[in-house]
């Protein structure tokens, strides 16, 4: 108790310093922040974190249009996210803070610097195009709605992105080799991974082949704790969501993954297939590099089997093809089908948190015409994709095509000359966007996700991602967290490499619910607002 009461004194120091550091800046606009340009329109200053900086955002055309739509200048300032995580704090704790912000804060700062951020509720009869994205999209709404105020503005990349953010993938070329049916339960696939151990599906006369390759257990993307949905039980592996802290709820009522029978049967299983040669014992202390070098090999041999991640395209490079979506496994043959669930992390795929102002931005009304402007379809397209007619075509009819010329530097998205998944914008459920490779990529993928995912109820099997403790209870679950993964995550990860879990579970989950480290706690804390969230 003593500890937590000192950290949140010391951070109420801190920002109380910060504020107190904000004023002479609020003064500023000198010569190197001049609020207006020499032929007498204001001056917006916008930072945005980047990927890749090769195209910079002023030499964009879609930076020309967005100035016309608000008669003001633009001064953009563009940061890498290896910059920005260096920066970041020492940026916010001396209150060097922009005009507007795009990518660069979360909720966690609102909470903890909200002196630096405009609450944009009061603005909105100045941004129809927010108005109307709200009205369409209620749950990128509610992710910003702060009791009625809106610190931040999401972003929506449209419907192309609906889709879970983790797939399990298999090698449909070797279960045709080798005769071999698509698995559809736990029992199924371990008896694939087993031919794929011994029968040499990639026929090359070496037993090269890694049946299965999963990466290091977490509540995260691509987690192998994705199979807990074969259990009936439903994930949320992305963002900032209740299921990357380890919690979800069933009738209602808050559970810890950790705790769960179900938890304990996932474990059990990877451990009889790492124990059975079918996924690398090294797994969870080798380097990360090894894991890309066993699932793209050298493009031309396929070494893996099965492995879980966010398209096939992504996972396996030039190999994709060979691979196909698992669909969700059930646990036991016996289980209905309607209890076999998958990763719902959807909304976090679609929206992000992106766009914060400075409550000490001088030209406020040329803000909101910057805003309004960005949230319009057009732009938000070009803010995206490319800028129209240079890299997309607007084909009439709100449909779009993006020329195989945004894809530059190998990539499968439009980063470099785009803001790509920095940007503030709404792309409507109307918007058909064409060659989206990124997008086709992962929905594709997703496809044979999509009857799993259709069995989740969003409110009743998932802690909606709206759901957000105050600053003071995040401090509390953070704490916890910290204590619960280090005993936790360590303990799964030996009952899968050495066994020992029918014996040890029992010990495991004494130790778990101690009171010092405050799982239940957290709980409590995530059931107050799960309660919350649904009633919103
Ligand atoms: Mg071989």
């Amino acid at each position: 108790m003593g500890r937590r009461s000192l950290h949140t004194a010391k951070l109420a120091v801190a920002a109380f310093a910060a504020a107190a550091m904000m004023v002479p800046l609020a003064a500023c606009g000198g010569d190197d922040h001049p609020e207006t340009a020499d032929d007498g329109k204001p001056i917006v200053y916008i930072t945005v974190r980047r990927n890749v900086t090769d195209v910079h955002v002023e030499d964009m055309p879609f930076s020309q249009e967005l100035e016309a739509a608000c008669d003001c200048h633009i001064q953009w300032e563009e940061i890498t996210d290896n910059a920005w995580g260096q920066q970041k704090s020492a940026k916010m704790a001396a209150g060097d803070i922009p005009d507007v912000g795009l990518s660069l804060f979360d909720l966690n700062d609102v909470a903890q610097y909200p002196d630096y951020f405009l609450d944009l509720s009061e603005y909105m009869d100045d941004l129809p195009n927010v108005q109307a994205f709200f009205e369409a999209q209620p749950t990128a709404e509610k992710m910003v709605n702060d009791d009625g105020h809106y610190y931040m503005l999401p972003s929506d990349r449209g419907k192309g992105y609906r889709v879970s953010a983790t797939h399990m993938f298999i090698n449909k070329t070797w279960l045709d080799n080798l005769g071999l049916e698509m698995p559809t339960t736990w029992d199924e696939l371990e008896q694939v991974l087993i031919a794929f151990r011994d029968q040499d599906p990639n026929g090359n006369g070496q037993a090269d082949e890694i049946p299965m390759n999963i990466r290091d257990l977490s509540f995260g993307l691509w987690s192998p704790l994705v199979l807990l949905n074969s259990t009936g039980i439903t994930t949320n592996f992305m963002g900032s969501s209740a299921s990357t802290q380890g919690y979800y709820v069933e009738d209602g009522e808050v559970k810890s993954y950790y705790e769960a029978d179900e938890m304990k049967d996932v474990v059990a299983y990877y451990n009889k297939l790492m124990s059975e040669g079918l996924i690398p014992k090294d797994t969870f202390t080798r380097d990360d590099s090894q894991y890309a070098s066993q699932t793209q090999n050298d493009g031309k041999t396929a070494l893996t089997g099965v492995s879980i991640g966010w398209s096939s395209a992504n996972e396996y490079g030039d190999l994709a093809d060979q691979y196909v979506t698992l669909p969700p496994l059930k646990q036991t043959a016996d289980m209905p089908d309607e209890d076999v669930k998958w990763d719902y992390s959807m909304d976090g795929t679609e929206f992000a948190y992106v766009l914060s102002v400075n409550p000490e931005a001088v030209n406020l009304d040329a803000v909101m015409k910057v805003i309004n402007a960005m949230y319009g379809e057009k732009l938000s397209v070009e803010g995206y994709f490319g800028s129209i007619p240079d890299y997309v075509s607007d084909d009439g009819d709100s449909q779009y095509t993006i020329s195989d010329d945004a894809y530059v530097n190998g990539r499968s998205d439009t980063a470099v000359i785009a803001l790509q998944d920095r940007f503030a914008g709404w792309i409507p459920d109307s918007v058909t966007i064409v060659n989206d490779t990124n997008a086709d990529e992962v929905t594709a993928s997703d496809e044979a996700c999509k009857e799993a995912l259709g069995h989740v109820d969003p409110t009743g099997d998932v802690i909606p991602i709206w759901a957000r403790p105050s600053q003071e209870d995040n401090e509390t679950l953070a704490n916890n967290k910290t204590a619960i993964d280090n005993f936790a995550l360590n303990k799964l990860a030996t009952f899968i490499q050495d066994g020992g879990v029918e014996e040890g579970w029992d010990t495991y989950i004494e130790q778990l619910t101690a009171e010092s480290l405050g799982l239940q706690q957290n709980i409590d804390i995530w059931q107050k607002y799960y309660e919350e969230a649904i009633s919103q």
